[in-house]
């Protein structure tokens, strides 16, 4: 949701070349931008351009496809199909192949079921650790190692949740150890209540990480490190409470996808080794809006200090966060 306001900042969420905009009357006239950049939008009366300029440089005033305009163009493909223009000079009718510029419905597959992002509403704030720090990624690339370093390492600075479960104590689990311990018809009060981040079944059990949960590490004045399923990304976004730092973890190449599955003992075929590329794609295309940090896990020290590297740059730098988190 955009606010009212005629000039505001927002953070782009897609590429956009007015050198490739066919809809746009004049190429000069357009603001070249990549996403991640963050415009500030100096008029927004006309419905389908904006003027814009790039925060760290004023002067690049230009014209920006509004939401509207954008969303349009991209439920649409357009492809080019040659068809007989008949045009009449001096009286005389004369044949011309023109190019038509035809409009047709994408698939939903096409758009993968993705959210239409396109601009975000983002205000300066000056520099502050952000209340979670989210791992996501896909299973075997690092994630929990990761995250289990950090919280060995500085456990005065980081801490995980205590999941709950369904599921009764087996001999020596202690409740608030490795579980919470509840009855399933508590859990399903309190999932269908939406105070959990997520739940699932397993074996006729329920599991899931209670929101209370994350309050928990909070309030000891920690960084509560998730290591969750990108389903959990818009809930932590949009809440205003959990001011998230989202990395996602990236597949490496296949080469260094069997190293790291070698070293963590597990036994991956080449098919599978190709899927988990795909998945790990495909989870960076479809939550694009919501992570702030891609990291390829070619090396897990080196992506463990890419990490500790962008936390320190978060308490010294200023921050560009979505506007709900302030107002
Ligand atoms: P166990 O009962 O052996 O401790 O855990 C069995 C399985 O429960 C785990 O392998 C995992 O798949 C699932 N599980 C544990 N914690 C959670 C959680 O917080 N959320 C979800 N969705 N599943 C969990």
């Amino acid at each position: 949701q955009l606010s009212n306001k005629l000039s505001c900042y927002m953070r782009a969420l897609f590429d956009y070349d007015p050198k490739e905009d066919t809809l746009l009357p004049c190429k000069e006239i357009g603001l070249e931008f990549k996403r991640g950049d963050i415009l500030q939008v100096s008029d927004r009366k006309d419905p389908n351009w904006w003027q814009a300029s790039h925060v760290e440089n004023p002067d690049t005033v230009g014209l920006i496809p509004s939401p509207e305009l954008e969303e349009r163009r991209k439920a649409y493909v357009a492809p080019e199909a040659d068809f007989v223009h008949k045009i009449s000079i001096c009286g005389a009718r004369i044949s011309k192949k023109k190019k038509k510029f035809v409009y047709e419905s994408r698939s939903s597959v096409q758009l993968e079921g993705a959210e239409l992002a396109l601009y975000e509403e983002v205000a300066r704030t000056p520099p502050f650790l952000r209340r979670v720090l989210a791992l996501v990624g896909t299973r075997g690339v690092g994630r929990r190692t990761i995250k289990n370093r950090m919280i060995q390492e500085h456990s005065d600075r980081f801490g995980a949740v205590v999941p709950h479960t369904s599921r009764p104590p087996r001999p020596m689990e202690e409740n608030g150890q490795s579980y919470w311990f509840v009855s399933r018809e508590e859990m399903e009060r309190d999932a269908h209540a939406g105070r959990f981040l997520e739940y699932g079944e397993h074996n006729g059990h329920l599991y899931g990480t209670h929101l209370d949960s994350i309050r928990a590490v909070m309030k000891e004045g920690k960084m509560c490190i998730l290591d969750c399923a990108p389903q959990s990304l818009k809930l932590l976004h949009n809440s205003g409470e959990f001011l998230p730092f989202v990395v996602m973890i990236a597949a490496p190449g296949i080469e260094q996808l069997r190293n790291l599955t070698y070293a963590s003992n597990r036994n991956l075929t080449e098919e599978d080794m190709k899927q988990t590329l795909e998945e790990s794609a495909r989870i960076q295309r479809q939550n694009e809006k919501y992570i702030d940090l891609v990291i390829t896990n070619n090396n897990i020290d080196t992506t463990y200090s890419k990490i500790n590297d962008a936390l320190h740059s978060l308490s010294t730098d200023h921050q560009w966060v979505p506007v709900s988190w302030i107002y």
